[in-house]
């Protein structure tokens, strides 16, 4: 038994430790380390709408049936004026200041009461304002779920449950398999216990070397880590406008990620930081040297020569982005051959690749075709088009990619509108609203992904996954809608094949 902690060498900078002094001491320095921890969160808080969307429903209230009604009851009812200024609607589209004469459609939420009870001159209708925005797979649904998380910074719950289909088309053709709850996962969701939601970003040896003496050799790791699975992409089309790109900045520093800019934009606006990532078209790779605070730039696009230059230039990584059009395959191994170490890859805004193949089907076979080569780690996967909804963030992370890029979904966080199409990114054109305060959207945009992460959170810890880095090619977490269909109807006559 010891007598005093001097004994086994312990001592303070006033002497010797007894036993009750090195409790103390230890206890001290136990919680000058637990003061020290710092668990990631990302702050949220509701903001007011700069430039709100249509409202949900049109409400049209015959004023004739109305006036009608109203002198009914006047003398079924006559002095009960409760009962006779009573309306049916509860949340108040009724209740202005001349009643049903001039209703508030804002407020309503399509419940239908006062269709059911007054169908004689009431008529509840989807606000056609509304269903014009967004396109066939940027929906309105999609834009309205963003406005929604990212004022209020919070993950969407439905009073009525879910409402939508079971399966669809894209992303909605994938089921995640929730069914393996797990308690201590679950308590991670509410911050009792930690769900991992950080990713590596760059090159891990698939195995470790070591010499004669037991020294390490051979290749180390080499990455940098960021706290979620998403980045911001190059902004599509004419999105990329200063402001957006300062709001884009400062909200990838304080929720440390990383912010795909364009080069030139960084140069002009002196942006150099160790989270913005420079992109380089592949004739100006030599300029990578411009940026020595990046820890890593892309190429837009695969260039041995580009791609030697550009490692030449600079001691920060250098990824290489891919669009999926055909020979993407060989372009891919031959970047990952020449050393690159982060590729990402591009589908379209409508989340396919030049041949019509989706995108998580495509993220798949890149992430099978690295794994049968015997290096998937030694390469981190980004991947975006398409990723516009919370859901679609672990359903790309399920079919192989590392990180996801979000690009349109910064837009309408900021509640910008779009103009045409929002499927080629060259042709992508939106606007911000006017006066555009930074303060504002950069809360907005922190609002958007401590929604997307909680979300996250969500799935991780209701399959028992406790970091999202082992979602990575789950497959086996997900079902696939068209295979559930064909297990269960086919054979039956009259089934023409799964799918929506
Ligand atoms: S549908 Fe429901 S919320 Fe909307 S006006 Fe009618 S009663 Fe009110």
């Amino acid at each position: 038994m010891f007598e005093s902690a001097a004994q086994v060498g312990l001592e303070s900078q006033d002497g010797p430790l007894t036993l009750d002094r090195f409790g103390a001491e230890s206890a001290r320095i136990g919680r000058e380390v637990a003061d020290r921890y710092h668990r990631y969160r990302i702050e949220t808080e509701e903001v007011d709408d700069a430039q709100p969307l249509p409202h949900r429903f049109l409400v049209k209230v015959g004023k004739v049936g109305l006036a009608k009604f109203i002198a009914k009851e006047m003398l079924m009812y006559f002095g009960q004026f409760d009962v006779i200024l009573s309306r049916p609607c509860t949340y108040g589209v009724f209740s202005g200041p001349v009643g049903g004469f001039a209703p508030r459609p804002k407020l309503c939420v399509g419940c239908l009461r006062c269709c059911v009870q007054h169908p004689d001159f009431v008529k509840v209708l989807p606000n056609p304002d509304l269903l014009a925005l967004g396109d066939s797979y940027t929906t309105h649904g999609h834009i309205t779920a963003i406005d929604e998380e990212a004022r209020k910074g919070m993950v969407p719950v439905r009073g009525q449950g879910y409402r939508g289909r079971f399966g669809g088309p894209g992303f909605d053709g994938m089921l995640t398999d929730m069914s393996e709850i797990v308690r201590p996962s679950r308590d991670g969701i509410h911050g009792r216990e930690l769900i991992g939601t950080s990713v590596d970003v760059g090159s891990k040896p698939m195995h470790l070397s070591f010499d004669s003496s037991g020294n390490l050799s051979g290749s180390t790791p080499e990455m940098f880590t960021i706290q979620v699975p998403f980045v911001f992409d190059l902004p599509p089309g004419n999105l990329g406008s200063t402001g957006l790109v300062k709001v884009v900045d400062t909200t990838s520093r304080r929720i440390d990620t990383l912010a795909c800019l364009d080069a030139h934009t960084v140069v002009r606006l002196r942006m150099d930081a160790p989270h913005i990532v420079p992109v380089l078209d592949t004739a100006e790779a030599a300029h990578a040297s411009e940026f020595p605070a990046a820890r890593l730039v892309e190429l837009d696009g695969w260039d041995a020569d580009a791609f030697e230059a550009a490692n030449e230039a600079t001691d920060a990584m250098v990824g290489v982005r891919l669009h999926f059009e055909e020979g993407w395959q060989e372009r891919l191994n031959a970047a990952v051959d020449a050393g690159a170490k982060v590729i990402h890859l591009l589908a379209d805004l409508h989340a396919r690749g030049t041949d019509g193949t989706f995108v998580s089907e495509l993220f798949k076979e890149a992430h099978m075709m690295l794994i049968e080569q015997g290096r998937r780690d030694t390469v981190t996967l980004f991947g975006g088009g398409g990723i516009v909804g919370a859901d679609h963030v672990p359903k790309a992370i399920i079919s192989g990619l590392d990180a996801v890029a979000l690009d349109l979904a910064v837009l309408f966080a900021l509640q910008g509108r779009s103009h045409g199409s929002l499927e080629k990114r060259d042709r992508v054109s939106g606007t911000l609203p006017r006066m555009l305060d930074h303060g504002w959207a950069e809360q907005r945009l922190a609002n958007l992904c401590g929604s997307w992460r909680d979300q996250l959170l969500e799935i991780l810890g209701a399959m028992g996954i406790r970091e999202v880095r082992r979602l990575r090619g789950e497959f086996g977490r997900s079902m696939i809608v068209k295979h559930l269909e064909d297990e269960a109807f086919e054979g039956i006559a009259g089934y023409t094949g799964g799918g929506a």
